[in-house]
C-alpha cells in the first residue's frame, strides 16, 4: 500500500512538471567541468521579473553560475504567438564537479532539475582518438558484411571483420530528448557534446523559438579540444561534409538543414583535415552548382587560411605530400558515390565524378596528415552511405559500404599497431529496421522469385566469391545471395535482385504528394508488390529505435561497457583526452 501511495505521488509530481517550466540543460544533464554552456529557462506564461527566483543548491543562482541571466518578457513563436517569458545566460562555466540542483519559481510556475558536473583525470589516457561512425550501422549490416566479405563454412565465419576484434563493447541507446526515435543529427551531437538533444539539432538544446541559431548551446568536442589541447582535428565523411554527422563535430544549430551556415561554423573551428563531399555549399551563389544564397567563397577562405585543396583522388595524394598540415578535400558537390558504384558498377554519379577517393583513401590521408602533430589528434571518420543506402532499402549497396567502412577500421587498427597511444571507437548512430532472413537461390525451380527465398535450413550458404582477395565480393549478383528484409517502408516492389543499374528508388511521389511504389521495378521478372506500413509521406525505410553496438580498443576503451546512453560516450572521450579542468592550471 505504501508503495502504491508513493507511486501515486510520483505521478502527480510528473504531471505537474509537464505543465511547468522548462530548464536547459535538461534534468539529468551531464556536463564536463570547465565546458561552456548556455542556461535557459522557458516559462509557460508571462511572469514578472521580480517574481522569478532561481537557486542552485539553495544559493542564489548568480553566485554559483557567476552570471546574471537576461530576462525576456515575451518570447514569440511562429506567427508571433506569445509563448511566455524566458531567462537566458550564455557561456556559463562550472569548474567544480558535483550535483547541481536548480530550482526555479515564478508565480504559479516551478521547476527543479539536477545536473551532474563531472571532471576528468589530469593526464590523458591516449594521445589520439579515431572515432569511426557507421551511419545507420545495425547488427544486420555487420553480419551481412562479414558473410559477404569473408564467407561462411558449416556455420562458422571464414574470417573476421576488423571491427569484430575490438575488445571492449557497449550497447548504446539512441533516443532523442523528444521521442524514442532519432536521426543522425541529435545522435552524433550526443556523442560529440555529451548532451542528448532533439531530432535535427546539433550542439544545442532545442528551445521553443523558431530561430535555429538562438538555442542554448553546449560545447562540441572540437571546441573542447581547441580550448584544452594543441591537438589536431580531422573530419572525414562520404556524405556532404556539412551533413548532420560531420557537422556535429563542430556545429550549433537547431536545424541540420542550415548547411550554408554549418560551413561557416566549420571555418570558425578550422579542423585541420576536412575530407568529403558537399562542395556546393562552399561556393558563392554565382558559381555553377552552388547551393549558397550569398557570395561567400569558402574554398578561397580555406585556401587563404593555409589549406591545401583537393578535388579528386590524385589531388588528395598530392596534397598529403605538401606538408601544410591542413587539407580541404571536397570530392563531390553532394554526397559521394557508394563503394559498389565507385569501384564496380560505375553507376550513380560516377561518370560525373570519376576519380573520387574512397573512405579508405581518405582515412589514410587524414591519419598521415594528423599524425604529424606531436600533440596528437582527434579524427572522426563517417561511413555515411550505409545509412543513405539503407533508407531506399538498397541492401547490396549498404553491405558493400559496410565492408568499405570496415576497411577504414582496418586502417585505424594498423595505425594503432604502431601508435599504441590511440583509442579506436567504432559505432553506429542509430539502427535501421533490417534483418537478414536467409538467401535467394536463382537455381531453385520455377519463376516465382518469392519461392526462391530460402529460410531456416533451406537458406544454405551464399556463393559469393573473392578471387582477388580484396575483401569485396567479385560480384553481388551471384546465384545464391543474402536476402535482407526491412520491417518498414513505403509501398514498393521487392525484386529479390541487386540493383545493378544504380541505387534503388523504391517509391516515388504521386500528384497527392503521397509516396507510391515505383513502377519502374514492376516488370522485373518475379517482382512482388510490398504494402508499405509507414505514413505515405515517407519515401523510404526509417530508422529503428533499437540499441546500437559500440566497440573500442586502446587506452580509455575500458570506459565502454554495458548499456550506455549516447551522451555517456562523450564522457569517456573527454576522459581519454583529459579535457576537464586541471587543478594545476
Ligand atoms: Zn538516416
Amino acid at each position: 500500500m505504501r508503495m502504491l501511495l508513493s507511486a501515486l505521488a510520483a505521478t502527480t509530481i510528473l504531471a505537474g512538471a509537464a505543465q511547468a517550466t522548462t530548464v536547459y540543460p535538461l534534468d539529468r544533464a551531464t556536463i564536463l567541468a570547465g565546458s561552456p554552456f548556455d542556461f535557459k529557462v522557458e516559462f509557460k506564461s508571462a511572469v514578472k521579473p521580480e517574481d522569478v527566483k532561481i537557486t542552485v543548491n539553495g544559493q542564489d543562482y548568480k553566485t554559483v553560475l557567476g552570471k546574471q541571466a537576461e530576462f525576456v518578457a515575451e518570447e514569440k513563436g511562429k506567427d508571433d504567438k506569445v509563448l511566455g517569458s524566458a531567462l537566458i545566460a550564455r557561456d556559463l562555466v562550472l569548474p567544480t564537479e558535483g550535483a547541481y540542483t536548480i530550482e526555479v519559481t515564478a508565480g504559479s510556475e516551478s521547476k527543479s532539475v539536477t545536473w551532474d558536473v563531472y571532471n576528468t583525470g589530469e593526464t590523458q589516457k591516449a594521445k589520439n582518438i579515431i572515432f569511426l561512425l557507421g551511419d545507420g550501422l545495425s547488427v544486420a549490416h555487420r553480419t551481412g558484411a562479414r558473410i559477404m566479405s569473408k564467407g561462411m563454412t558449416e556455420g562458422k565465419a571464414n574470417g573476421r571483420l576488423n571491427m569484430d576484434d575490438l575488445d571492449h563493447m557497449a550497447f548504446v541507446g539512441t533516443s532523442s530528448t523528444e521521442a524514442i526515435a532519432t536521426d543522425s543529427a541529435n545522435t552524433m551531437s550526443a556523442y560529440m557534446t555529451g548532451h542528448k538533444t532533439a531530432v535535427n539539432a546539433l550542439g544545442v538544446y532545442a528551445d521553443r523559438t523558431p530561430d535555429s541559431f538562438d538555442d542554448p548551446k553546449v560545447e562540441t568536442i572540437a571546441e573542447a579540444i581547441r580550448r584544452q589541447t594543441k591537438k589536431s582535428i580531422g573530419i572525414v565523411s562520404t556524405a556532404e561534409i556539412e551533413d548532420a554527422t560531420p557537422a556535429a563535430v563542430v556545429a550549433h544549430t537547431r536545424k541540420r538543414g542550415d548547411k550554408e551556415q554549418i560551413v561557416g561554423m566549420m571555418f570558425d573551428v578550422k579542423p585541420d583535415v576536412i575530407l568529403g563531399g558537399g562542395s556546393a555549399y562552399f561556393l558563392g551563389k554565382d558559381v555553377p552548382g552552388s547551393k549558397r544564397k550569398d557570395d561567400k567563397d569558402y574554398i578561397k577562405l580555406f585556401h587563404d587560411a593555409g589549406y591545401t585543396l583537393a578535388t579528386d583522388k590524385s589531388e588528395l595524394q598530392t596534397a598529403t605530400g605538401t606538408n601544410t598540415g591542413k587539407i580541404l578535400g571536397l570530392f563531390h558537390t553532394g554526397n559521394m558515390d557508394t563503394a559498389l558504384d565507385r569501384e564496380f558498377l560505375k553507376k550513380g554519379t560516377v561518370e560525373k565524378f570519376p576519380n573520387q577517393p574512397g573512405l579508405v583513401d581518405m582515412t589514410k590521408a587524414a591519419l598521415g596528415e594528423l599524425s604529424k602533430n606531436e600533440e596528437g589528434f582527434f579524427l572522426m571518420v563517417e561511413g555515411a552511405n550505409i545509412d543513405k543506402m539503407s533508407h531506399p532499402l538498397d541492401w547490396d549497396r549498404a553491405l558493400v559500404e559496410t565492408i568499405e567502412f570496415d576497411k577504414a577500421v582496418g586502417v585505424a587498427r594498423e595505425f594503432a599497431a604502431t601508435h599504441p597511444d590511440t583509442l579506436i571507437v567504432v559505432t553506429g548512430d542509430h539502427a535501421h529496421g533490417v534483418s537478414i532472413i536467409g538467401t535467394i537461390d536463382d537455381e531453385k525451380p520455377g519463376t516465382e522469385m518469392r519461392e526462391k527465398v530460402g529460410t531456416y535450413a533451406e537458406a544454405g550458404f551464399p556463393n559469393y566469391t573473392d578471387e582477388n582477395k580484396d575483401g569485396y565480393p567479385d560480384k553481388v549478383d551471384v546465384t545464391r545471395r543474402l536476402f535482407l528484409s526491412a520491417n518498414n517502408g513505403p509501398d514498393h516492389y521487392e525484386t529479390f535482385r541487386p540493383k545493378l543499374d544504380g541505387p534503388f528508388v523504391p517509391a516515388i511521389q504521386n500528384e497527392k504528394k503521397e509516396y507510391i511504389a515505383n513502377e519502374a521495378y514492376k516488370d522485373v521478372p518475379g517482382a512482388v508488390f510490398v504494402q508499405g506500413n509507414i505514413p505515405k509521406s515517407g519515401d523510404s525505410g526509417v530508422h529503428s529505435v533499437d540499441d546500437v553496438v559500440l566497440q573500442a580498443a586502446g587506452p580509455g576503451a575500458e570506459g565502454f561497457k554495458g548499456y550506455m546512453e549516447e551522451s555517456d560516450i562523450y564522457r569517456v572521450l573527454a576522459d581519454t583526452l583529459a579535457l576537464g579542468v586541471k587543478q594545476t592550471n
